[in-house]
């Protein structure tokens, strides 16, 4: 479930200090350290996923789940109406810096239109 050496991992176990928001058995909600926007989640996998190439069918049911947990998430925090972004960096060429499954989910501004 757990990967040795991988952050994520690590603040999902609460092994290392994060602003935790949602926790539930299958997954983790913090806020981002380094924030772009008013409203800047992450969301995670509690079960070690490196990215989107790993979500084969096994595990759609658990991308379901914490897609209802974003969608809860930003009522919460005041951004279904106003509305945000839901975003995955994949690889290299796609951003990922963290090698752990994870969804930011910003909002609270108007965000830039473009893509890339
Ligand atoms: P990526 O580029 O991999 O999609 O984004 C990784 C995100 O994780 C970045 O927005 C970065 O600020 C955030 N991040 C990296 N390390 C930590 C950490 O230790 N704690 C928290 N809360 N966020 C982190
Ligand atoms: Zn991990």
């Amino acid at each position: 479930m757990y990967s040795d050496d991988c952050i994520f991992c690590q603040i999902a176990q609460r092994k290392i200090p994060s602003d935790i928001i949602y926790e539930d058995d299958q997954v983790v909600a913090f806020k981002d350290i380094q924030p772009l926007a008013p409203v800047h989640l992450l969301v995670i996998p509690k079960h070690h996923l490196t990215n989107v190439n790993d979500v084969t069918p096994d595990f759609e049911g658990l991308i379901g789940h914490l897609f209802g947990v974003m969608r809860r998430l930003a009522q919460e925090f005041g951004v279904a109406e106003t509305g945000y972004r839901v975003v995955t960096n994949t690889g290299a060429d796609g951003g990922q810096v963290v090698g752990h499954l994870h969804f930011h989910l910003l909002g609270g501004q108007a965000l830039e239109a473009k893509i890339g």
